[in-house]
């Protein structure tokens, strides 16, 4: 691996200038000074060099699910991830549609909470914190209800960091000849949704996550033929994704203030992207920051909560460790003042917490963050960061 490491390609790299703490967070996240720059100059939203911008931004997205996506456009929408994803269900899903929703874990289930506010009848399969939903059993549920009409599923999991299998779960749907919509929020950039690969009637991201910019909007990217079906379905107007793109269509404009210095800074994340290989580059640094942080927690006694099968390269979640000695809330200041800021856990059965893969790091920080862990575990006299052996026995249940 240490080969591999140094053989792989450079990603340019640079520690916050400012001098404040990495986000090892699923977004916000780290950005690059230059994207940060981008937001020191204001932009007259009706001007035309915003709409040109807007533009831009919407081709340069598009561009990102490859072959197939003349067939689609994307729609930029403001707000949090939370908002597109609301924005999506109440749009394409028409009022007397009935929906699959797969859950396994708080994204899924915010999705299902999501579509009680709105309005719109679902069915849920509920794996618990960890178990990824699969194909069978998406196949198997359509089977035994015809009234359902479409399907929702959470790309990677945030909350337990597992990626999803999208792609048996999009061949169960299509087989069964219903749709599929996709919450790619922690993984759009980084992990390749191709259109001409994995069929999907809309996917949603959001500006802070994998391609590196500053929160502010989420953006959708629909089949054309569904954004064209959903005029009148929504149940918001603010959040109506078929409002919004006929009248970018036709103004370039956003329907209502768009957050102009978050569209700058993007555009610039997006250069940011583009510049380190795209999906593919910018994957593999996450990829590489993952193994060298679960490689180096490992040795000093820390275990994943999932089997490597099932972890992604955006957050991976460690077990607290077993010693009584070990104290979450404690943890992280040490780890804040060695300059890491790490995420508690999001689990209902076991003590854990998470330790974010994405932003502007590499694994030279990832080293970094271990050294720091090892130096607070010695802070609190922890010799070993080993779990408690309920912890290990609750993963085994995890199939192979
Ligand atoms: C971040 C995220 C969201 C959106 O969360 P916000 O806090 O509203 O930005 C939705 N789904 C997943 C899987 C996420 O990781």
């Amino acid at each position: 691996m240490k080969a591999d490491l140094e053989t792989g390609a450079a990603a340019a790299i640079e520690a916050p200038r400012l001098g404040e703490p990495y986000l090892l967070t699923p977004g916000p996240l780290t950005t690059a000074w230059s994207v940060k720059e981008q937001m020191l100059r204001d932009w007259g939203s009706w001007d035309g060099d915003f709409r040109a911008m807007t533009a831009r931004l919407r081709t340069e997205l598009l561009s990102l699910v490859g072959t197939g996506a003349e067939d689609f456009d994307c729609v930029p929408v403001q707000g949090s991830g939370t908002f597109v994803v609301e924005a999506m269900l109440g749009s394409l899903l028409p009022r007397d549609s009935k929906t699959l929703v797969l859950i396994n874990g708080a994204y899924g289930q915010r999705i299902a909470k999501t579509m009680d506010c709105i309005g719109r009848a679902h069915v849920d399969i509920d794996k618990g914190d960890y178990l990824p939903p699969r194909g069978q059993e998406v196949a198997a549920a359509l089977a035994a209800d015809p009234d359902i009409t479409h399907v929702v599923v959470v790309h990677c999991e945030t909350s337990s960091g597992i990626l999803n299998p999208i792609r048996e779960i999009s061949e169960a749907t299509y087989a069964a000849g219903r749709k599929l919509l996709i919450d790619s929020m922690s993984a759009f950039g980084a992990i390749d949704v191709a259109a001409g690969d994995i069929r999907y009637e809309a996917v949603v991201s959001s500006a802070n996550k994998c391609i590196e910019g500053v929160p502010g909007f989420g953006f959708i990217i629909a089949r054309k033929s569904e954004l064209i079906a959903a005029e009148g379905n929504a149940h918001s107007l603010s959040l109506d994704v078929h409002d919004q793109w006929a009248n970018m269509e036709k103004t370039g404009q956003w329907r209502f203030t768009p957050p102009t210095h978050v569209v700058a800074a993007f555009m610039e994340a997006l250069r940011l992207h583009r510049e380190e290989g795209g999906i593919q580059g910018r994957g593999a640094r996450y990829t590489k920051n993952r193994d060298v942080l679960v490689d180096g927690m490992r040795e000093l006694g820390f275990e994943t909560l999932l089997r490597d099968r099932w972890l992604s390269p955006i957050i991976v979640t460690f077990f607290n460790p077993a010693d009584e000695k070990f104290e979450f809330t404690r943890f992280y200041e040490l780890m804040k003042a060695r300059g890491f800021i790490i995420y508690p856990g999001k689990l209902t059965v076991v003590d854990s917490f998470r330790v974010g893969c994405i932003g502007q790091m590499d694994h030279h920080t990832m080293r970094a963050v271990v050294v720091a862990a090892k130096s607070s575990l010695d802070a609190m006299g922890i010799a070993s960061a080993r779990p408690p052996q309920a912890a290990l026995s609750e993963r085994e249940k995890l199939a192979a």
